[in-house]
């Protein structure tokens, strides 16, 4: 396949649900289901939304039309792979803001799609821009779709709504790009935006591997003789360094076991047996979009996303695990997508908390809360560096609505 390269970035797509997301990203991957993707690549992209796209240059061509998806320019010659980047397209409705947050720990940069044809803002576009700026991700472009739904003055008010409204968030600086998603208007002056805003960041090569686990599963059809098994699959992201087959891999907080009524989790160790990035199989794997890791692990370990949330690296490389831990708290001012804008009550001792660490999300019970701080007991163990940055949710209502974030203390 021409012009195949392993994505060196993760862009994530947010924004009000319908607002043109999914459009967006076809419109721009071409390809949105690869009917020939295996089913290890296809169970983690259903789930987590990912799909690639290589943007592409016509030489000869003017600044944006230049810029171009397509493999053949419109002189017939054959347009030049500039880079591939992994669009994370963040489920916007029923707004699991966890969802969102874990996705977002593996964002290096994000596309806020604002419909030119509703009121600005729509409550998950106030919700996911505030996740951006907890999560302090600043290399923002703003789409602004369905420009070809409106008249030029309903678009020229809805961009000025935009202004005011980004204003002084993460988002200020943001171009705001007034597309069509459906109708493929403008595509070129947006990856013209997303080339300029949106860099691949420099990752030292000699760190440490270290892969949040977004997914994991058995491969297996059943009834597969045990011969003929294959070792459980990770799917997730890589966040530094490379892995490369045959590497020794440890996987934290690892699973349960009991022990004389007891319960604890153990960390587990494997091998890399194969890797798959941007959809094909690879002997060495680094950050950016996808990644599939063939292990040697027994697939029941594996089944189920038994181990998503958890972190991957060389023995020995990875944070401690957290039974409970002590966070600092900044809560937000308002509930977050609260239609009436409640404000936040202080977290008080006993109430259970959802909590979204990396890719992990687990629910608690706060043992002890003082102002600004308080400490928590979790059901299921997460592995997380001091200092790791903690979504925290609160139950209102029917559903958990993000209150504010944490930092791990100890
Ligand atoms: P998502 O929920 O943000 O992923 O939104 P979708 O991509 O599913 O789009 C929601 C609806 O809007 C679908 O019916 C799309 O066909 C339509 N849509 C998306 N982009 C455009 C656009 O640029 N123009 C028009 N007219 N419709 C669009
Ligand atoms: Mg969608």
């Amino acid at each position: 396949m021409a012009g195949t390269q392993q994505p060196e970035v993760n862009i994530g797509l947010v924004g009000h649900v319908d607002h043109g997301k999914t459009t967006l990203v076809q419109a721009l991957s071409g390809s949105w289901t690869d009917q020939h993707s295996e089913e290890m690549k296809r169970g983690i992209s259903i789930r987590l939304g990912y799909a690639d796209a290589t943007f592409r240059h016509c030489d000869g061509l003017e600044e944006p039309e230049c810029y171009t998806v397509e493999e053949e320019c419109p002189d017939g010659s054959e347009s030049e792979p500039l880079r591939t980047v992994s669009f994370v397209d963040a489920p916007g409705h029923e707004t699991l803001m966890a969802t969102m947050l874990s996705g977002a720990s593996l964002m290096d940069g994000a596309v806020l799609v604002v419909s030119a044809s509703e009121s600005v803002p729509q409550p998950q576009t106030e919700e996911h821009l505030m996740a951006l700026d907890i999560i302090g991700i600043d290399n923002i472009v703003i789409a602004q779709n369905k420009v070809d739904l409106v008249d030029p003055e309903t678009a020229r008010d809805n961009y000025e709504q935009i202004q005011e409204f980004v204003e002084g968030t993460v988002a200020e600086d943001a171009p705001v790009v007034p597309v069509s998603a459906g109708q493929e208007v403008n595509l070129d002056l947006l990856i013209q935006a997303i080339e300029e805003e949106i860099p691949t960041p420099d990752r030292d090569p000699d760190d440490d591997p270290r892969m949040h686990v977004a997914r994991s599963f058995d491969i297996n059809k059943p009834g597969t003789t045990h011969e003929n098994l294959s070792g459980g699959v990770l799917g997730g992201s890589l966040i530094h360094g490379e892995l490369e087959e045959g590497d020794a891999l440890e996987i934290k907080p690892g699973r349960e076991v009991e022990e004389g009524g007891q319960s604890e989790y153990v960390s587990i160790e494997t091998t890399i047996r194969s890797l798959q990035a941007g959809g094909e199989s690879v002997d060495s794997a680094t950050p950016g979009g996808l990644l599939g890791v063939g292990t040697g692990l027994d697939p029941s370990f594996t089944k189920g996303d038994a181990l998503a949330g958890q972190l991957a690296g060389p023995p020995g490389s990875l944070p401690p695990t957290w039974q409970g831990f002590t966070m600092e708290v900044d809560l937000l001012d308002r509930v977050v997508g609260a239609e009436s804008g409640e404000t936040v009550d202080e977290i008080s001792t006993g109430e259970p908390l959802m909590m979204t660490v990396g890719t992990a999300t687990t629910v608690g019970a706060v043992t002890s809360a003082r102002e600004g701080e308080c400490e928590v007991n979790l059901k299921r163990p997460v592995a997380a560096e001091p200092g790791a940055k903690i979504a925290i949710n609160r139950r209102i209502g029917a559903r958990w609505r993000l209150i504010g974030l944490g930092t791990l203390v100890e």
